[in-house]
């Protein structure tokens, strides 16, 4: 009696797993859409006061100048809302 209901939870987990995988069947693609605003982590830029190379989420842009820090932005005589 005890195998018959390990094997109709067996079975229950199985279909909902199958259920599940097979309902998404191009979720992998949807996992990784090519969204634009992904891109810019992987964009490496050069300061423009001290030529570092620094990603573009970690830096400043200013008016399409970029700068690996906010000193460095300032330091170049840009004007930031700080
Ligand atoms: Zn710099």
């Amino acid at each position: 009696m005890v195998r018959i209901l390990f094997f109709l939870v067996l079975g229950a987990v199985a279909w909902v797993a199958y259920k599940s995988w097979s309902g998404k069947p191009l979720s992998k693609k949807k996992d990784t859409p090519p969204l634009p605003g992904r891109n810019e982590e992987a964009t490496i830029l050069t300061c423009k006061h001290c030529g570092a190379f620094a990603p573009l989420t970690e830096g400043v842009m200013v008016e399409g100048r970029f700068y690996c820090s906010k000193e460095h932005a300032q330091a170049s005589g840009e004007r930031l809302g700080v």
